[in-house]
């Protein structure tokens, strides 16, 4: 099997008709635990998985940026002095929305010379796994090298999400591109959204035999718009109520007085949210004491959390985490923002073909189409190949 590090370098020099100077890569990321989370000012635990997304790069001697990838016929190309925006469009506006954003960081965008990006993947694109935040990642890391920005990994993650926020128009955190540039292997990320302080936690995954199996339910987000910004008006209309800057501020201890203040609807969406964020720092605790076996009931609960309190779960996804818990799996929940996309079930590695035929059965009886699953473990973040 080649390599996607080659297939890189080849698809480089066919598209540019030279010899690439240098790969870079990024990985994925799967959210172990820690949903809607991050705008409440709380915390998230992603992981970079062992997929990833590479740029092959060559230096110009104009002031051209070209875009190429394996993922798309055209070849998108704009002299930087031109870079805003408005004028970046489709897949390319996630690289070139990245070089957009280094100068909006401090870059003198005016003092670097163009370059040529041939972009390589087997981070799934939709199922959940950041393949967006993948790509920004790999590109800021190479820019930031070979234009000799200086620029500390947490800036380039903000970077990845300015790019994201402004150029591509996707209204999304910090958490993505956090994972990705700042995992490690055999660990997780623990992120506080509110000082933006990161942690690496050990995920001995192999160590305790045990691996991730991520379900892509292929069910699209089609009520997520609505429905995130719905949950995210309800959250601060909770912490408005009850007097606090953000959810964050709440503990599991509070509850009983929301419960006399809030209606049912806002009370069981902060719920999720106060006990969701308890449950990543006992996840954290649990996972720097007695490893990951011990966690299976904290994504357990966070997935009933989400289904009953927050209620942005879909059939697909309770019979996947359903399917997963009857067959061996020690914990499984949906991850990602909801209405759709991937479960995660937590399984003893002997146990894990036996999740897979059972899922897909489950699917075949209810009708549902087939999902796609991958086995996952945590992988280092952003290098230089
Ligand atoms: P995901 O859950 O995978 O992050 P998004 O919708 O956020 O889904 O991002 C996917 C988009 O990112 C793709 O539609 C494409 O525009 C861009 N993208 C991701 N990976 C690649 C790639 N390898 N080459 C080109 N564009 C990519
Ligand atoms: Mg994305």
């Amino acid at each position: 099997m080649s390599d996607i590090r080659d297939d890189a370098r080849s698809g480089f020099a066919e598209v540019f008709d030279t010899e690439a100077t240098g790969v870079w890569s990024a990985p994925g990321r799967v959210n172990l635990i820690g949903e809607h989370t991050d705008y409440n000012e709380g915390y998230v635990l992603p992981f970079a998985i062992t997929r990833r997304t590479i740029v092959a790069l060559g230096l110009r001697d104009d002031t051209m940026i070209r875009v190429a990838s394996a993922f798309a016929d055209e070849v998108a190309e704009i002299d930087i002095s031109e870079l805003s925006p408005e004028k970046l469009t489709g897949w390319a506006a996630y690289p070139l929305g990245v070089a957009w954003a280094l100068g909006q960081h401090g870059a003198d965008l005016g003092a670097v010379p163009g370059v040529d990006l041939f972009i390589e993947s087997d981070v799934p694109v939709g199922a959940g796994l950041s393949s967006s935040a993948a790509i920004e990642s790999a590109v800021a890391l190479a820019l930031n090298d070979v234009w000799q920005l200086g620029l500390d990994r947490p800036a380039l993650a903000q970077v990845g999400q300015l790019a994201e926020n402004k150029a591509v128009g996707a209204p999304t955190g910090i958490m993505d591109q956090s994972a990705s540039l700042l995992g490690e292997r055999d660990a997780a990320v623990f992120l506080d959204c509110r000082s933006m302080v990161a942690e690496i936690v050990p995920l001995r995954l192999a160590d305790a035999g045990l691996a991730i199996v991520v379900i892509d339910t292929g069910v699209s987000h089609s009520h997520a718009d609505g429905g995130y910004s719905e949950r995210r008006a309800s959250c601060e209309r909770g912490a408005r109520m009850l007097g606090v800057p953000a959810l964050r501020d709440l503990s599991v201890d509070d509850l009983d007085r929301a419960r006399q203040i809030l209606d049912d609807t806002t009370f069981r969406r902060v719920r999720h949210i106060v006990t969701e964020n308890q449950r990543v720092l006992d996840t954290v605790e649990a996972l720097r004491t007695t490893g990951p076996r011990s966690i299976g009931e904290l994504l357990d609960a966070s997935h009933e959390s989400l289904r009953d309190d927050f209620e942005i779960s879909v059939a697909e996804l309770d019979l996947a985490v359903e399917t997963a818990q009857a067959n061996g799996a020690i914990g499984a929940r949906m991850t990602g923002g909801g209405f759709g996309g991937a479960a995660i079930a937590l399984a003893p590695l002997d146990a894990v073909s036996r999740i897979q035929v059972a899922i897909d059965g489950a699917f075949a009886e209810h009708g549902f189409g087939q999902p796609e699953m991958f086995v996952v473990s945590a992988s280092h973040g952003a290098v230089r190949e």
